[in-house]
């Protein structure tokens, strides 16, 4: 996608730290990091959210996960991590190209939702 942010960090024409890339999945620190470990594992084609993937992206999104605890620990997370996928307004996505975030570090982390009224 011409205009996608994260289609742009994949083709290189925004530069980001890279943790990790292959043919498929692209890994990269997240710009505005929540805890000491935080960096998104992204499909490098575009897929704009977890509710627009079909089995046609099963592939892709297995891979992302299978990757994420090597990651995780060669991040400095070795006892563990969140992963985080926002979706679409509900679920706050900004960037509108799947992204699964891995937060962690070496203390545990907060609470994983602040409770909501409603
Ligand atoms: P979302 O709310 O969509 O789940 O998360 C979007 C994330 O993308 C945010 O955590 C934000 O900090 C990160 N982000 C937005 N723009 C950029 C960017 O240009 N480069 C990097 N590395 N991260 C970004
Ligand atoms: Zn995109």
């Amino acid at each position: 996608m011409q205009d996608c942010i994260f289609c742009r960090i994949v083709r290189g024409e925004i530069p980001s730290s890279k943790v990790y890339e292959d043919d498929e999945v692209l890994a990269f620190h997240d710009i505005n990091p929540v805890a000491p470990v935080h960096f998104m594992l992204v499909p490098k084609r575009h897929i704009a959210s977890l509710a627009d993937a079909s089995m046609d992206d099963a592939g892709v999104l297995g891979r992302i996960m299978a990757l994420a605890g090597r990651l995780a620990r060669e991040q400095g997370s070795p006892e563990g991590f969140r992963t985080i996928v926002n979706t679409g307004r509900i679920g706050r996505q900004d960037v509108m190209h799947l992204h699964v975030h891995v937060i962690g570090g070496p203390k545990p982390l907060g609470p994983m939702i602040v409770r909501s009224a409603g």
